[in-house]
């Protein structure tokens, strides 16, 4: 078999799909994309396309090495989204083409189902009560939530005691019925994560994600002293080599490598597996399309620390078009009493894509960009 096309998609809301045809007719989805910036990653994929066309779809380990390193420059978001959308679409081919699902190729599976949790309260978190009640009569009980807006460097206890108040608030109207997680969003600085951490902890919630920003990673260690909370990072580290040096320094509890930025399922396989190693658990980011989905929930599968997976049903990305909108075995993706999603039983990744919908929506290709906040002095704020 060999590879002969690469097509994208680029589609509402802010989502790049790719298609991988072979010379024997089956062809492999993968999701290579980085929100905000996704013409800059489709050109990357066509650009890495030089290394592909003619080649034997089935030598994924050598064909992700040749992608990695034969440009001498590797890493980075825009080449690593690349490669993993590249990587998911190789692995839905070989598995279409021995007609099992992935995680048999991976092993086969250590779980039934995977737990997976809701967003709630958007950008700037408000209603959060309402939509728990909502979720929950549906059978999700886990929900992440970010955690404040802007915050400065360092910030008034004010803004401390808005985020306080809100965590309160939620405890008292839901007690013990639900749980959740708290994102930071790279918006809080390490003197004011110290502080947010201590008020926070007698909520208990289950995780603070990037509690600073990746960057600043030497701080998650000395945090997470200096807490009870368990803190998760991930989203915006993207490779192996990027997680090595930040579990050997400890610290966090949870990793979140994200399938469509970290080199697909062969690279966040192997972080998985480091992370196991170190005894931290694994809980893919995914606020992404239903191709990124699919490929986390392979990788949970036979990753025995997976402990929740991250998913964009009805998430506030999400304008105009959801989760499933392109999907058409929907009935695979539905979420259980537990909000749980049982092994997708279809070869390959598991999702078969709607390609008509997806062909006519990407003729109006969305321009999705995150805001650009900015503190009241007029300096720019993380989003
Ligand atoms: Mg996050």
């Amino acid at each position: 078999m060999k590879i002969v096309r690469l097509s994208t998609y680029h589609a509402a809301p802010r989502w790049l799909f790719l298609k991988v045809e072979t010379d024997e007719g089956i062809t492999g989805w993968g999701e290579p994309v980085i929100e905000g910036r996704a013409a800059s990653v489709e050109a990357a994929v066509h650009e890495l396309g030089d290394y592909l066309i003619g080649q034997d779809p089935a030598r994924i380990n050598d064909l992700w090495q040749t992608l990695y390193r034969a440009g001498f420059y590797r890493g980075g978001a825009i080449l690593m989204s690349a490669i993993a959308g590249i990587d998911q679409a190789l692995w839905d081919i070989k598995g279409k083409a021995l007609g099992v699902p992935v995680y048999q190729l991976l092993g086969g599976l250590v779980r039934d189902r995977m737990k997976t949790y809701r967003w709630v309260g958007g950008d700037r978190p408000a209603d959060i009560v309402a939509q728990m009640r909502n979720h929950l009569a549906q059978g999700f009980d886990t929900f992440k939530f970010n955690g404040t807006e802007e915050l400065k460097l360092i910030d008034s206890p004010r803004a401390i005691d808005a985020t306080i108040a809100k965590v309160a608030a939620i405890r008292e109207a839901m007690g013990d019925s639900v749980d959740f997680g708290i994102d930071f969003h790279g918006r809080v600085s390490a003197p004011m994560a110290r502080v947010l951490l201590r008020e926070l902890a007698p909520f208990k919630p289950l995780f603070v994600e990037e509690p600073v920003l990746p960057e600043q990673w030497e701080y998650y260690r000395p945090l997470s002293d200096a807490t009870s909370i368990p803190l998760a990072a991930g989203e915006r580290m993207y490779s192996r080599t990027e997680f090595k040096p930040v579990l050997a320094a400890g610290g966090l509890a949870i990793v979140q490598p994200d399938l469509s930025h970290a080199g697909g399922i062969t690279e966040c396989a192997k972080i998985a597996a480091m992370a196991e190693a170190h005894d931290v658990a694994f809980a893919p980011h995914c606020p992404l399309g239903p191709v990124a989905l699919a490929a986390c929930l392979q990788v949970d599968f036979v990753s025995w620390n997976a402990v929740l997976q991250e998913q964009s049903i009805g998430i506030h990305y999400n304008e105009g078009t959801d989760l499933l909108d392109y999907v058409l075995n929907k009935e695979d993706f539905r979420c259980d009493d537990t909000g749980s999603i049982a092994a997708l039983p279809k070869p390959g990744l598991g999702v078969e894509i709607d390609e008509q919908r997806l062909i006519e929506a990407s003729r109006r290709p969305p321009r999705w960009r995150n805001p650009l906040w900015r503190h009241g002095d007029g300096s720019v704020a993380e989003w």
